[in-house]
């Protein structure tokens, strides 16, 4: 989008002057805790069916949710999601009594939506040949956590907010 010669009244601006770089990394960070709980949602989503087929296909006489290999991977699967939900949690917390809490909200977004995009992979396997097509719905949460690595900041960018903040805390 571009503004050109816009002249917009004083009355109109958020903020004070000098404001504008603080306003718009605020609302990102709002924004970067709404992608975080978009990927715990579709983590969760494919969580759940992933493990509902598990129990109903049959593989070898057994239903394929008795085998370890699979429970390990939705034992993986719900403590790795509910680890982003907190995450996620403490950020909105924090962005809610408006402290400044840009780092904790990059931590939020990037293992939240590396955890989204490493399970629904791990879905799409679960379910076999029918996690490839698209009338399982588990490829279309691959495809959604993909994303979430990308829009509102991607990963590498969630890491240097991370280190920025880390460094400084230093001194
Ligand atoms: C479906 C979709 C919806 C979107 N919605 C919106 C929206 O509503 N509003 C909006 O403003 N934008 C939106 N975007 C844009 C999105 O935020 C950007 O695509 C995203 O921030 C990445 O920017 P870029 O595409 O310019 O990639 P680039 O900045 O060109 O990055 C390309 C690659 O280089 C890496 N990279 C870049 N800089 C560094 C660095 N300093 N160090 C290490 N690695 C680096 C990136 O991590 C990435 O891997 C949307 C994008 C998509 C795909």
């Amino acid at each position: 989008m571009i503004l050109q010669d816009c002249r917009v009244p004083a009355a109109n601006r958020l903020g004070q002057e000098g404001d504008g770089l603080k306003i718009a990394l605020g609302a990102l960070d709002s924004g970067r805790i709404g992608i975080a709980a978009q990927a715990v949602g579709i983590a969760q989503s494919a969580m759940e069916k992933a493990g509902r087929y598990a129990k109903q296909r049959v593989q070898f006489g057994k239903a394929i949710a008795e085998f370890q290999a699979i429970q390990w991977m939705l034992a993986d699967m719900a403590t790795d999601i509910e680890a982003a939900r907190l995450l996620t949690y403490r950020a909105a917390y924090l962005r809610s009594k408006g402290v400044r809490c840009s780092g904790e909200v990059a931590m939020a977004k990037l293992f939240a939506s590396s955890m989204a995009m490493r399970h629904t992979v791990q879905a799409v396997q679960i379910l076999g040949g029918y996690g490839y097509m698209r009338e399982y719905e588990v490829e279309r949460h691959l495809r959604d956590a993909k994303i979430t690595e990308i829009y509102e900041g991607t990963s590498e960018v969630m890491r240097l907010v991370i280190a920025g903040q880390l460094l400084k805390d230093l001194g």
